[in-house]
């Protein structure tokens, strides 16, 4: 409850912090350390489960930038304006939009402790410009979710997912009782398009192309923490834990 209270205390102070940032970024700076995360992983990898579970012990944001966006679209804001504008031609949002908007989001009262950025950075220049916003804070702790691509097209590809009710299977780790057929509906299970080996092997290479430079740049910087994401997803939180900075008192 009381990050939902916060949430809507922070929709309620987003048109102030729009316009002078400073005053909820030095309440962030005086006497907590806020600790960040950032999620890498190619999809298939767990992420948004592990960032999803990082958030429920922590209880900080967890900040997906593809939901941001669209948050600012519905909501109509002026960076949300601009950025549809980009979109309704098709065209990417710049890489200065996506920044405004995250900046803005990160300076709100629930971020003090910290965040989980997934989604961001995708590209170099953006984590060179999260690395100079954060200048001055603790580094930041960077997650690389690995998994082979073999491995994730053999888990994305079992997927199916009911016709009628949408429940979500998988083949081998959640098998429906008869097959091809929903446990809850009886309906019929059915493979989404962008589940096919080809749709996926197309947007590994993309991922691959993309992170290869994030991945030495957070190497270079020693912060880069990478964690084996062949076993369970209990497992790989636990070593997720284990990078979780302990207070220095
Ligand atoms: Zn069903």
């Amino acid at each position: 409850m009381k990050t939902i209270f916060n949430h809507i205390i922070a929709g309620a102070l987003m048109a102030g912090s729009f316009l002078s940032p400073s005053a909820h970024s030095d309440e962030a700076k005086s006497d907590s350390k806020p600790v960040v995360f950032i999620m890498l992983g190619p999809p298939g990898a767990g992420k948004g489960t592990q960032a999803a579970m990082l958030h429920e012990k922590l209880q900080i944001p967890h900040i997906s930038t593809g939901e941001l966006l669209r948050d600012h679209v519905r909501r109509e804001t002026p960076l949300g304006k601009q950025a549809k504008l980009f979109m309704d031609k098709g065209h990417l949002v710049p890489d200065q939009l996506i920044l405004d908007m995250l900046f803005e989001r990160v300076t709100q009262a629930d971020c003090v402790k910290g965040y989980i950025l997934d989604g961001f950075p995708r590209t170099l220049p953006q984590a060179e410009s999260l690395q100079a916003r954060l200048k001055g804070q603790p580094q930041p702790i960077v997650l690389n979710l690995d998994l082979a691509d073999a491995k994730i097209i053999e888990r994305l590809t079992k997927r199916v997912v009911c016709e009628s009710c949408g429940t979500p299977y998988h083949l081998v780790y959640s098998p429906p009782k008869s097959e091809g057929l929903c446990d809850k509906c009886s309906g019929k299970l059915i493979q989404r398009s962008d589940d096919t080996e080809a749709v996926i092997s197309k947007r590994l290479k993309v991922y691959h192309d993309q992170t290869a430079p994030l991945i030495a740049y957070y190497t270079n910087l020693k912060i880069l923490h990478t964690i084996d994401c062949d076993q369970s997803k209990e497992k790989i939180f636990s070593e997720v834990v284990a990078r979780i900075p302990q207070p220095q008192n």
